[in-house]
């Protein structure tokens, strides 16, 4: 993944649109940063690709934590770096879950009533 491909873009987490921004230089040489407030997501966009991603996973899960009015969950620095890295690899390890959630899994649509 390109870092610069995903400036612009925005995520939706519940309901709340967040903007990507990926500057080459943040304040506090902060590889990402969560303003919920203005619904913006920065990110460093001169790490290679892993901490990249790994960043980018870890500010969403500051805006989850947010989002479903967590406020100590998404200030822990520490949690949002483990659960971020857990549902990064989940869905890296499973890529058949995005279709999943996506709806397009047949055999769970069948076993729905
Ligand atoms: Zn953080």
């Amino acid at each position: 993944m390109n870092s610069k491909s995903i400036n612009g873009k925005t995520v939706s987490i519940g309901g709340q649109a967040f903007k990507i921004i990926v500057k080459d230089k943040l304040d506090q040489d902060n590889w990402g940063q969560t303003i919920p407030g203005e619904s913006r997501i920065l990110l460093k966009g001169t790490l290679d690709e892993f901490p990249f991603i790994e960043t980018f996973w870890h500010e969403l899960i500051h805006c989850i934590f947010y989002n479903i009015g967590r406020r100590k969950e998404a200030r822990d620095e520490g949690f949002c770096d483990t659960l971020g890295r857990a549902i990064w690899c989940l869905f890296k390890d499973n890529p058949w879950l995005f279709d999943l959630t996506k709806g397009k899994a047949t055999r769970a649509k069948k076993n729905r009533s």
